[in-house]
């Protein structure tokens, strides 16, 4: 008497559980419709052998349109321009010692370099940043920026890598040109943190200076003369770099004293192509 009421109870339970998951599984019931067909199994698909009974979602028609692959979540880039429109007036800002890594201090930040003409660093690499961050966002990049106009102040360089950090940044760029007093001097080099501090500063960095490199070699930009090897350069001394736990590089484009690249950088169109590079550096990076 008890094993039959139990048999039933059972069956009633199991209908009831692949009831409930069909409904929630699917919105148009795709229980339903694939059901009879697994079980019953008529002609349909032309099984090899026959044998095993055909899983109803590898027979059943598609009850959806194809429909675009789901989005993938977008990456996160942080762009660091380098300096700031108001350093040089704030020197006490500026000059406050800060944690710079590797137990040491450094100066908040610094007013920067400009060419000769008077054209200033911080100009430069906010507009450089600005056309990168068109180039990244129209590929669909979710982009961050460590300062977000040309006319303030720092942020320090512990504070522009608290940024990376913070944002589980894929990939932290930050933008520079050099100011070296020899004319001659000439060329772009990636700086990446070397001996590395964590595992971000090991293989992921290296990964992007040097495809960072070759994509500037690609579009044509000479590497250094005077700094690093082959367009590379490792920094111990570089704080937002030390203090990176993302993927960390640093962009010196160019010597802003010498005569060619001061041309280059103070045109739109130079600037665009610094850009350019550079994000095709990150896009490659990111794959
Ligand atoms: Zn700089």
């Amino acid at each position: 008497m008890r094993r039959p009421v139990l048999a039933v109870m059972c069956l009633v339970a199991l209908a009831a559980l692949v009831g409930c998951g069909g409904a929630t599984a699917g919105s148009p019931s795709p229980a339903g419709s694939s059901s009879p067909a697994g079980s019953s199994s008529p002609a349909g698909s032309p099984s090899p052998t026959s044998t095993p009974a055909p899983h109803p979602s590898a027979t059943a028609p598609p009850l959806t349109t194809p429909s675009a692959p789901p989005a993938k979540p977008k990456q996160v880039v942080v762009l660091d321009p380098g300096h700031n429109g108001g350093n040089a007036s704030h020197p006490t800002e500026i000059n406050r010692p800060v944690p710079a890594g590797r137990g040491r201090t450094k100066p908040c930040n610094t007013t920067g370099t400009a060419t000769n003409a008077g054209y200033p660093e911080h100009e430069f690499t906010w507009d450089v940043a600005m056309r990168v961050r068109d180039l990244l966002t129209a590929q669909g990049v979710q982009v961050i920026m460590t300062r977000q106009d040309d006319t303030g102040v720092g942020p320090c360089v512990d504070q522009r890598a608290a940024i990376g950090n913070q944002s589980g940044a894929a990939a932290v760029v930050s933008i520079h040109a050099d100011g070296s007093t020899a004319a001659s001097a000439h060329g772009f080099h990636v700086a990446y943190s070397s001996p590395p501090l964590n595992d971000a500063q090991g293989q992921p960095s290296m990964t992007l200076a040097t495809t960072m490199r070759d994509k500037m070699v690609a579009a044509g930009f000479p590497t250094s003369t005077y700094i690093g090897s082959n367009g590379l350069s490792p920094r111990d001394d570089l704080g937002g770099l030390n203090l990176s736990e993302r993927p960390a590089v640093l962009v010196e484009c160019g010597n802003m004293r010498n005569a060619t690249e001061a041309a280059a950088f103070t045109t739109p169109a130079g600037r665009q192509s610094y850009a350019a590079a550079i994000a095709t550096g990150i896009l490659a990076y990111l794959g």
